[in-house]
């Protein structure tokens, strides 16, 4: 074995290009009776600057596939990296350094800190991180996502839709080697919904930002650049340039399979 094999930050040969993968990576909860396989050897690469929509039904594994992805949650078998960097390899505080360095976040819950003003939430990661934001990129991604206005607001004082706007901010002003959404329109309505994927969009597009984010609903990955479905844990299909259309024919072909099967 070579000096870099052992090295957890060295290169990976094959990672030109991919931000983020999982090899064969399998999640079981429990023992006994209560086991349950939520995730099945499954392999799947994110591209750089590429974005991704994870779709399958209810329980099929959506959620745990992204959080150990991202470094959230321990698997039981496989590997994930991010970037170059073996994920396994690292103990917690390497982790949680990876995960405030390399990873930005976006929940269903906009999980802004209620006292700080929009701009003191969007900066929050770096300051936490003890570093100061580059005052150009910080603009652009401010102007991106149509906050210009608003930056001294609370996030009381803002409506849903610039909510998720700020916290859309706040996972991009790091420039993360990814950003992982989990239902980001979730808990806004169809337009404040279209707007935040727009931003999304823009921000693969405009910045070559890398985003994977989690959904159940068709009309949202149709704003991916491609999906990758899972069932029962596995991941059983993906396509390339998606519309809506064709993502709720794809899913209505497995209602019939698991129906008739
Ligand atoms: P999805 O996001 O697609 O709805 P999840 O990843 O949340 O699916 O769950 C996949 C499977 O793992 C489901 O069967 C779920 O019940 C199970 N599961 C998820 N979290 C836990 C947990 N903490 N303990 C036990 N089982 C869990």
């Amino acid at each position: 074995m070579t000096a870099e094999a052992l090295d957890p930050l060295a290169p990976h040969p094959a990672a030109a290009g991919i931000a983020a993968a999982t090899t064969d990576l399998s999640k079981v909860y429990g023992s006994g009776d209560t086991r349950v396989v939520a995730l099945d050897r499954v392999s799947v690469s994110f591209r750089e600057g590429e974005f991704t929509a994870i779709m399958g039904p209810s329980g099929c594994g959506k959620s745990t596939l992204m959080h150990c992805a991202a470094g959230l949650d321990s698997f039981s078998s496989g590997s994930v990296r991010i970037g170059t960097t073996e994920l396994g390899s690292l103990d917690d505080r390497r982790l949680t350094a990876l995960r405030r360095d390399r990873v930005g976040f976006i929940f269903q819950a906009f999980n802004l800190l209620p006292t700080l003003s929009a701009l003191e939430n969007i900066t929050l990661p770096l300051t936490i991180a003890g570093r100061r934001p580059d005052p150009r990129w910080l603009e652009r991604v401010i102007a991106m996502v149509g906050l210009s206005g608003r930056l001294g607001h609370r996030p009381a004082q803002l409506s849903g839709g610039q909510q998720q706007r700020v916290a859309v901010a706040r996972a991009l002003v790091s420039r993360p080697a990814i950003i992982f959404g989990d239902e980001p329109t979730g808990n806004l309505d169809s337009r404040a919904g279209a707007e935040v994927l727009g931003f999304l969009r823009d921000s693969v597009r405009e910045l070559n930002q890398t985003v994977v984010m989690v959904t159940h609903d068709p009309v949202a990955a149709g704003y991916a650049d491609r999906v990758v479905f899972l069932a029962d844990g596995r991941l059983v299909d993906e396509m390339a340039q998606p519309t809506p259309e064709r993502v709720l024919d794809r899913m209505k072909e497995y209602d019939t399979r698991s129906r008739t099967s």
